[in-house]
């Protein structure tokens, strides 16, 4: 299956990974998380697993299973450890911590490594048995709530290593720290190659002429993604180039604030017949695909992000993107070679017109946005360095570890 992936991603990541699946042959590598479907986590994992079998390692998926009670508990914590003001009461604690045991009892931990994604099942590790144990952190914790952190951080020790998506969003443990960018699956219904009629056919299904220049924002509706921000760097540009906006987005289910921030957004857009506000389904993979495709110009100008994955996503796609300089968004675009970074609404506006003039840059900054993309963000690159983490953890102590 990972032969699929000849010619698209670089050979020397096939190479290792295949390397490192000789030494690892049959061994098992088990994944806990805490949703099957929704967000990247699992869109990953639904991805990677059946990769990793293919390769000859023994993968397997287990996901923890709660109340309502537990997911706004872990909600919070998750809120507080990116900095948001919470409040989690010694209860709260203990009822995250029971959640764990009741799924430790259910579960079978029977693994040679064991990977576990973010604070939801974090105490899993107090019911370790053999086998390598990693926490896997998803999101930003350099900043967390005072008190958050220590409530996490009790259990991540007991681990025998951290995983961190990049340097700027760890913080000090006691264990091992190594970092491995998130990643998008060039084959995947949402990145793969679409044919022009499919494009089409998507866009004749929104009723979105292709006649201009489009603008495209991909992004749930929330106010960090600054979508408002967007249709006023558009109405700059508007003044001097004809082209079209389309905000593409769900509106954020977990957050209450998601419907206040659509009605936003109408009110900003206000009649402008160029701007189309698409709410899109949760499942709409080929559909942003296409409307990555068919864009002119990729924004994504979050002023706070997460990794942020659509830039990625649209990178892959050829296209030039400009991006908010927050996050992990300057991890991916290279300012002035594989896209632009922006600060500010006129930032976004003057690069947005720069692109416009001069579609000879804007292709080739987009070649070379794919180009990166493919060297440091494809799954089998990602794929490569758990394997060469569990390895090196198989290996510790030894001087040399050889391959
Ligand atoms: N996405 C989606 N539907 C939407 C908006 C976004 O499927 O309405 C996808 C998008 O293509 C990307 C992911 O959700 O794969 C968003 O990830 P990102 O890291 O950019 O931002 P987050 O939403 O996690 O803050």
């Amino acid at each position: 299956m990972i032969n699929l992936y000849t010619g698209i991603a670089p050979a020397r990541d096939l190479l290792l990974t295949h390397r490192l699946c000789e030494k690892l042959n049959g061994k098992s590598f088990l994944h806990i998380n805490s949703t099957r479907e929704g967000g990247g986590v699992s869109e990953i994992l639904q991805r990677m697993i059946p990769l990793l079998k293919g390769l000859g390692i023994d993968a397997r998926w287990e996901v923890i299973t709660g109340d309502r009670k537990f997911f706004d508990i872990t909600k919070k914590i998750h809120n507080g450890l990116q900095g948001n003001p919470e409040d989690i009461t010694e209860d709260m604690w203990k009822y995250h911590y029971e959640i764990n045991v009741a799924n430790a009892k259910r579960l079978d931990f029977n693994a040679d490594a064991v990977l576990i994604h973010d604070p939801q099942p974090a105490p899993l590790v107090e019911f370790r048995k053999n086998g390598i144990w990693m926490w896997r952190c998803h999101i930003d914790v350099s900043n967390p709530t005072p008190g958050i952190w220590d409530g996490i951080k009790k259990y991540v020790k007991n681990y025998d290593n951290s995983v961190f998506s990049v340097a700027k969003f760890s913080r000090t443990l006691p264990i091992d720290e190594v970092f491995i960018p998130p990643s998008i699956d060039p084959l995947s219904e949402k990145n793969r190659e679409l044919t022009e009629h499919e494009i089409q056919d998507v866009m004749n299904g929104f009723s979105i002429p292709v006649d201009k220049p489009i603008i495209l924002q991909v992004s749930r509706f929330d106010r960090f993604k600054d979508p408002v921000g967007v249709i006023t760097a558009y109405r700059m540009v508007k003044k001097y180039s004809d082209c079209r906006l389309i905000l593409a987005g769900s509106p954020a289910t977990d957050d209450p604030e998601g419907e206040l921030v659509l009605n936003e957004v109408k009110e900003a857009a206000g009649n402008d017949p160029d701007i189309h506000i698409l709410l899109l389904p949760v499942f709409s993979d080929k559909k942003i695909n296409a409307l990555q495709r068919a864009a002119t110009v990729v924004l994504q100008k979050s002023l706070k992000e997460g990794f942020g994955l659509t830039v990625s996503e649209a990178m892959w796609k050829e296209k030039p993107v400009i991006g908010g300089a927050v996050g992990g968004i300057p991890l991916q675009i290279v300012n002035g070679v594989t896209g632009f970074l922006v600060y500010s609404i006129d930032g976004a506006a003057f690069r947005i017109r720069q692109f416009l003039n001069n579609p000879d840059m804007a292709v080739r900054m987009g070649q070379k946005a794919k180009e990166y993309v493919k060297n440091n963000f494809l799954i089998t690159r990602q794929i490569r360095d758990y394997l060469a983490v569990w390895y090196a953890m198989e290996n510790r102590g030894k001087g040399v570890i050889e391959l």
